[in-house]
């Protein structure tokens, strides 16, 4: 080394020993929305997600953006500081993957919903249930999902399973443009014409990836009213159900969405068959009369036409409550693990899913009826894969202890093989890659390296 490059090296020893720490002042000064920091009054909120379990992560700073020049503000200050980013909305993976150790862009402040000829403007921090009421108001909606606090946000990057899907399509099919802050604290708007790539990617890649999604605009379908379904038989008949409903439920018309749950709890155990038909009540017996011809007496059955607004709050588990009551649904603490059904479960494999549900514990299978609409686009066409699926199935535990999960999950691979729903996080896979995304993985990665060349964005399982 000559003396030149002695000095030169020497002059940067003490500026890397002695980075100076974030100037978080600094960033709140600069920020619309609000900063949260490590003993600020807000900050044991601020960082809570939807699951307890998360509760023990600290961030260094929760930002609740107010715009996207906020979310700018928040990458480029990640950037310069080498901070680990999160982008948060709803708060409700599966993982915890919404909040971290650096800094959380929380956008659930950009929730603004708009509604103009046959278009929905949606900000990215909108909980599913205040989507619903809005739109409601002008006699349209969105295919979404059931809880009702879900984030927009990070449903629609995943994907988007929902009671209307099977009409419809998933929340993501109906998404015709999205704004996005990418990590080097660009504005995008993305659509067919515009960043094509990153659009597509932004309709099933999974949120967290390729930047901060700020808003999006879906195509909206009008309401009308609907008939809901719960449909419970005893656990002696569990089996008959599930060989009915999986011979029934994905071939059903579009009209009709329905979900088979086999629960360990509390009250014992329980079958049961629920969904919303967007048709009456009479036209909806001559649909059920073959399931049920199959499984056998109910042991209580509800059948009631609603409105489509009041549907929603139904399937949200808000009956009696009210929107706002509703948007206040406590906090839950649970772990779950997924797969996409791409065949029906043959004999042995439903002796299994029975037998495994009755073993000790509080806990439940949901098996989610898919196809119709969402099967009628291409898997590669956006980057949610499972278009061929039949239904998807979750296995729920209450509390954090993954163990019968993780058995019933192994008992049942060799029947649903390697296939899993992106916003169904699952931190146990290790071939995700190809359970989440399927053929689009390549394509995906694609669009990473286009639009995070540095991987500002990480994620455990990140693309
Ligand atoms: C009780 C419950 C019910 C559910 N029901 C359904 C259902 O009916 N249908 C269905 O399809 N799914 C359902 N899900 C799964 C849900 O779709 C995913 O958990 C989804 O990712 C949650 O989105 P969020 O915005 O609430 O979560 P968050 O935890 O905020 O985000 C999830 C992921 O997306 C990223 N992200 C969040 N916001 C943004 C953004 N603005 N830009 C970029 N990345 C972002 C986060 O970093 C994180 O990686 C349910 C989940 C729960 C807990």
């Amino acid at each position: 080394m000559d003396r030149r490059d002695f000095l030169h090296v020497a002059a940067f020893v003490p500026v890397l020993a002695a980075a100076p720490p974030p100037d978080w002042a600094g960033l709140r000064r600069q920020l619309t929305g609000t900063l949260v920091l490590p003993g600020d009054a807000g900050y044991a909120r601020a960082r809570r997600l939807y699951n307890p379990a998360y509760d023990a992560i600290k961030p260094g700073g929760v930002a609740y953006c107010a715009n996207a020049s906020d979310v700018a503000r928040c990458l480029g200050f990640a950037r310069a500081n080498g901070l680990p980013v999160t982008a948060r909305s709803g708060g409700h993976s599966y993982a915890g993957w919404s909040t971290g150790t650096g800094l959380v862009i929380d956008v659930s402040r950009m929730n603004g919903v708009s509604y103009a000829a046959g278009r929905a403007t949606v900000g990215a921090g909108a909980k599913l249930i205040d989507v619903y009421e809005q739109l409601g108001r002008h006699g349209v909606s969105i295919p979404a999902g059931t809880c009702p606090t879900v984030g927009i946000g990070g449903l629609t990057l995943g994907g988007g399973i929902g009671v209307v899907s099977r009409k419809y399509g998933l929340t993501c099919d109906t998404l015709e443009s999205v704004k996005i802050v990418t990590a080097d604290g660009r504005l995008l708007t993305c659509d067919s014409g515009h960043h094509a790539g990153l659009y597509w990617a932004c309709r099933g890649g999974g949120g967290g990836n390729f930047g901060v999604a700020v808003s999006f605009t879906y195509r909206t379908h009008a309401t009308r009213d609907v008939t809901v379904f719960f449909l419970h038989w005893p656990w002696a008949k569990a089996r008959a159900a599930v060989r009915a409903w999986q011979a029934w439920a994905p071939y059903a018309p579009d009209e009709l969405w329905s979900t088979l749950h086999l629960t360990r709890g509390l009250g014992g155990l329980d079958v049961q068959i629920a969904g919303v038909y967007l048709g009456g009540k009479a036209a909806l017996d001559r649909l059920l009369t073959p399931l049920t011809g199959k499984i056998g007496r109910t042991s209580s059955r509800s059948v009631r036409s609603v409105s489509y607004q009041k549907a929603m709050m139904i399937m949200a588990g808000c009956v009696s409550r009210t929107v706002e009551q509703c948007a206040r649904t406590p906090r839950t603490s649970f772990s779950a693990k997924s797969h996409v059904a791409y065949r029906p479960l043959p004999a042995a494999g439903v002796r299994t899913l029975v037998d495994g549900v009755a073993r000790r514990g509080r806990h439940s299978v949901l098996l989610d009826a898919l196809g119709g609409a969402i099967g009628r686009v291409g898997p590669q066409a956006t980057a949610f894969p499972h278009r061929a699926a039949l239904f998807s199935v979750q296995y729920y535990a209450d509390g954090m202890d993954r163990r019968w999960l993780r058995d019933i999950h192994g008992d049942l691979a060799p029947h649903f093989g390697d296939h899993a729903y992106v916003n169904y996080a699952d931190p146990d896979l290790r071939s995700w890659r190809g359970a989440y995304y399927g053929p689009n993985a390549a394509r995906l990665a694609e669009v990473k390296a286009t639009y995070d060349p540095d991987r500002l964005f990480r994620l455990p399982q990140g693309v």
